[in-house]
């Protein structure tokens, strides 16, 4: 057999699975009066083997989200050049001794959590010379286990981070995609229903 034969099936699925999750977020959206178009998917590709990526590339998906830098980095540097109207969403929480290759790498950081994130961040956006657009990650749930700001400091801290007039609000994965449409998401993260389930993480090494 071919390579060519087969990735045949893995492109196909995902492209289904794609349009369907596109449908959806549609049906979603009509269903509360709003616009499909006012709702970004992102793509959520993590764990997930790049030939999955490609195949959701190769279907006109530009828009990914990704958790882990260094997963990134090793996919989408090579990946990257190629598509110019890619956008590279971070979704993951960030050390703020990755803050570097967060701003060289992604177009939107999703996770600025903290005070001293947000400062690590500005320092390096002035450095390169490049403005990611930033989301504050506000823990709706407050869940100790789970990062973000807590909804009473949300807005002391953006008036800190002097990103005040948010216009836009990321949530939802793909077991409540739908529900986060309803209630004014503007982006919606979603890996599994697209990709597939994704594979257990090796154990990490040592
Ligand atoms: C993994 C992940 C997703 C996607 O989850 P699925 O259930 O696979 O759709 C969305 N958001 C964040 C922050 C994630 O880490």
């Amino acid at each position: 057999m071919t390579g060519r034969a087969e990735q045949a099936p893995v492109v196909d699925e995902v492209e289904a699975n794609l349009r369907a999750v596109r449908e959806r977020i549609a049906a979603a959206a009509r269903a509360v009066g709003r616009a499909p178009a006012e709702v970004t998917l992102v793509a959520v590709g993590k764990a997930q083997p790049d030939e999955r990526v490609r195949a959701a590339l190769a279907a006109g998906q530009r828009v990914f989200g990704e958790n882990y830098v260094q997963e990134a980095k090793a996919r989408w540097s090579p990946l990257g050049a190629s598509w110019p109207d890619l956008q590279l969403h971070m979704i993951g929480p960030i050390q703020t001794n990755k803050a570097k290759d967060v701003v060289a790498l992604f177009d939107v950081i999703e996770t600025v959590d903290r005070p001293k994130l947000a400062e690590v961040l500005a320092r390096e956006m002035a450095r390169q010379d490049r403005r990611p657009a930033c989301f504050v990650q506000v823990n709706t749930g407050e869940e100790a286990q789970k990062a973000g700001v807590w909804p009473a400091d949300a807005d002391r801290f953006i008036e800190a981070a002097a990103r005040n007039g948010l216009a836009m609000l990321s949530m939802g994965m793909s077991a409540d995609f739908e529900v986060a449409v309803q209630f004014g998401a503007t982006h919606v993260r979603v890996g599994s229903a697209i990709f597939g389930a994704r594979p257990p993480r090796p154990a990490p090494a040592g």
